[in-house]
């Protein structure tokens, strides 16, 4: 990006000794224009710390996201295990009933239960081992992403930092253009009264396109440099006259080239 220096313009802020159109609008061609590149700047820079902030929301929701599987995690492993004690209270009850118990069928029943039972419960258990497994990891991705956006904070706030200095220097870059803008504009004659009003519309519309260069060729002919259209001979003479006028094509503010 190419640094607009405001000392470097100061030089421009002079005032103009000559008042002729063709250098009022020079001078307020080149200011709007540095007016219109300042506060693209500062445009840009606006949005690229959006963009920069963003990153950080996407690694909070990340974050969030994680927060949440782990929770659910946490919620499994807990019914698992009050599941898992539930299975081993049975298994304890039905051993002690099997050693109270009369008959053969009876203790045949018992039995088929509580090998039922421990199956139940070792399925239980490989179950749990794999879910505490993953929490162990989650856990770990979630300490990564708390670095990570950490990290990702810091250096937002760096880049904004760094950022909001480049924003100051455009924002007084723009300030001076303005100020040389109204400066100028004074130079503007008052009568007739259309020509400021024409002045002041064609740059609420246009901005810094609402003046043109017209280029004076070899084979004597005009060319609007706002909208390339060759122009009648007629405009050519005006403008040597030092006339206010107006491009026949696309109604930008003309000055001559030099
Ligand atoms: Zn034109």
């Amino acid at each position: 990006m190419a640094e607009e220096s405001v000392a470097a313009s100061r030089g421009d802020s002079e005032p103009e000794a000559d008042s002729s159109p063709a250098a009022v609008l020079r001078s307020l061609h080149r200011w709007h224009q540095k007016r219109a590149r300042a506060a693209e700047k500062i445009r840009r820079a606006q949005r690229t710390c959006e963009l920069r902030r963003q990153a950080i929301t996407e690694k909070e929701q990340q974050l969030e996201q994680a927060r949440q599987q782990l929770k659910e995690l946490r919620r499994q492993i807990d019914l698992k295990e009050i599941d898992q004690k539930t299975k081993e209270q049975r298994i304890a009850e039905l051993t002690r009933r099997l050693h109270e118990c009369k008959t053969n069928r009876e203790y045949a029943l018992l039995l088929s239960e509580r090998k039922a039972q421990e199956a139940a419960a070792g399925r239980l258990e490989d179950e749990l081992l794999e879910l505490m497994e993953r929490e162990d990891q989650l856990k770990a991705r979630l300490d990564e992403l708390k670095r990570e956006l950490e990290q990702v904070r810091q250096e937002v706030a760096q880049f904004e930092a760094e950022t909001s200095e480049k924003i100051a220097q455009y924002e007084q870059a723009l300030k001076q253009a303005e100020q040389e803008l109204a400066r100028v504009e004074q130079q503007i004659p008052k009568s007739p009264p259309e020509l400021r009003e024409t002045y002041q519309r064609l740059v609420r519309q246009k901005g810094a396109d609402a003046i043109a260069t017209v280029e004076e060729r070899e084979d004597l002919t005009f060319v609007c440099l706002g909208c390339y259209s060759t122009l009648p001979p007629q405009i050519g003479m005006q403008l040597h006259a030092g006339e206010w006028v107006l491009c026949s094509s696309c109604g930008r503010l003309l000055y001559l080239d030099r």
